[in-house]
């Protein structure tokens, strides 16, 4: 007998058009998605739905989470989560706090084929994509740990694709995963919460704007010339830096939407006052936020660190620009959860 399908790969179209397609009301969508996705419940739903559609669920679809592997808690309450899927793989997720709510940083494959010198998941090559229920079942698990855990806090409000994988690589599932999470009947969670980030890689740029607009962009920049951007960044040698910010710049914005550009500052490679400068020059007059991400070294990585008062000098020209930048605290470094750090391995 074929594995049962996840319940967690169907988004509230699919649910209907399945539901109607065996002869079942539509309406059990509605109260489906509110069980499972606004109240959070993992088992399977029994109240309010008919015996027909009990059994029809049972017998078609499973609600299996992945398996919380380890968890580690960081002093800033950083919380990382190593998830062992159905096949054994492993992928990371990481929830960032503020406040007492979070932001869940997702993974969406498996090791990753972009193979960006500073990251660690770039060393491990693209073992193979997560499917929706495998995106969504991050958020859920970590949700569910929150709930036991810490279940003062259990809120999380912002999404973000900036994990293991490369988001736009993995396009379909993706788009699933966002059309679930932000399903009026479940989650209801705002677009705007919702934030993609990319290396460039245009063919999924394409589709960005065409089927999920609303969706807000971040562009792991890194670098303002092709030489390092090539160095740091390999699929600029396919997608250059100017063909994906002329991309980027076409791209239909909604009034309040930005393009956050993430710029990973590396110790004597991208962090002269130089680079500052250019970057200003680039990004002035744009619909634009710079987050500056000092590098967290990993075992065996190249490149170094910045000093805190280098990062600082860097922020000052930048605001000579009158570009929005932060300097993006590397919450969880004492668990290695800064971006492009996450680990499979064990
Ligand atoms: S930084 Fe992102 S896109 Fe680059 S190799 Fe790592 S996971 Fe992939």
């Amino acid at each position: 007998m074929p594995a049962m399908e996840s319940f967690y790969n169907l988004s509230f179209s699919d649910l209907e058009g399945q539901l109607k397609k065996n002869g079942l009301k539509t309406t059990a969508a509605s109260l489906l998605f509110n069980w499972h996705y606004k109240k959070k419940n993992i088992s399977p739903c029994v109240n309010n739905v008919s015996k027909d559609t009990i059994s029809y669920i049972a017998d078609n679809y499973n609600f299996e989470l992945p398996k919380i592997h380890t968890v580690h808690e960081a002093e800033d309450r950083t919380v990382k989560f190593l998830f062992e899927l159905s096949d054994g793989r492993r992928v990371e997720s990481v929830l960032i706090p503020f406040h007492n709510k979070y932001s869940i940083c997702l993974s969406s494959q498996v090791g990753c084929a972009m193979k960006c010198s500073f990251c660690f998941t770039g060393t491990q090559g693209l073992k193979r994509n997560l499917d929706a229920s495998e995106i969504i079942g991050q958020f859920l698990g970590a949700n569910q740990w929150l709930r036991t855990n810490r279940p003062d806090e259990e809120r999380i409000l912002n999404i973000v694709f900036m994990g293991q994988g490369e988001p736009l690589h993995n396009f379909d599932a993706v788009k699933k995963a966002c059309e679930i999470f932000i399903a009026q009947e479940g989650m209801s969670i705002g677009i705007q919460k919702i934030t993609i980030s990319t290396s460039g890689y245009i063919p999924g740029l394409q589709r960005w704007k065409n089927e999920i607009p609303g969706v807000n962009l971040a562009l792991s920049l890194h670098a303002v010339d092709d030489e390092i951007r090539n160095e740091l960044i390999p699929i600029n040698r396919k997608y250059p830096l100017r063909e994906v910010l002329d991309y980027i710049d076409d791209l239909p914005l909604s009034k309040k939407q930005f393009v956050t550009y993430e710029y990973l500052l590396i110790a004597d490679l991208n962090d002269s006052e130089a680079h500052a400068r250019e970057l200003g020059e680039l990004l002035k007059g744009k619909r634009a936020y710079i987050n500056i991400i000092p590098f967290n070294p990993f075992p065996g990585s190249n490149y170094q660190r910045p000093s805190d008062e280098k990062a600082d000098g860097f922020k000052r020209i930048l605001g000579e620009y009158k570009i929005p930048t932060l300097i993006r605290k590397t919450k969880g470094d004492d668990v290695l959860a800064a971006c492009g750090q996450l680990n499979t391995a064990d």
